[in-house]
């Protein structure tokens, strides 16, 4: 049962892990990329690359990132 999902943040610069329906712990700008670190962390190479920080992003990609509470 999938109970946790994994988004990369790229204001702290690491994975994430959020209880589904709990408000998240940090507010960064966070992607949403799966529900096991390792499928998280290859999504996130995979729609990312080597950016770990937000000012590493492209512009395209910051715009469709929002910081959420
Ligand atoms: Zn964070």
């Amino acid at each position: 049962m999938i109970s946790t999902v994994y988004s990369w943040c790229f204001d702290c610069g690491t994975l994430h892990a959020t209880r589904i329906n709990r408000p998240r712990t940090c507010t960064g700008h966070q992607a949403n990329l799966g529900y096991t670190p390792e499928e998280a962390l290859a999504a996130k190479h995979r729609t990312f690359g080597d950016a770990n920080q937000w000012h590493e992003l492209p512009s395209h990609h910051q715009q469709r990132i929002t910081a959420n509470g």
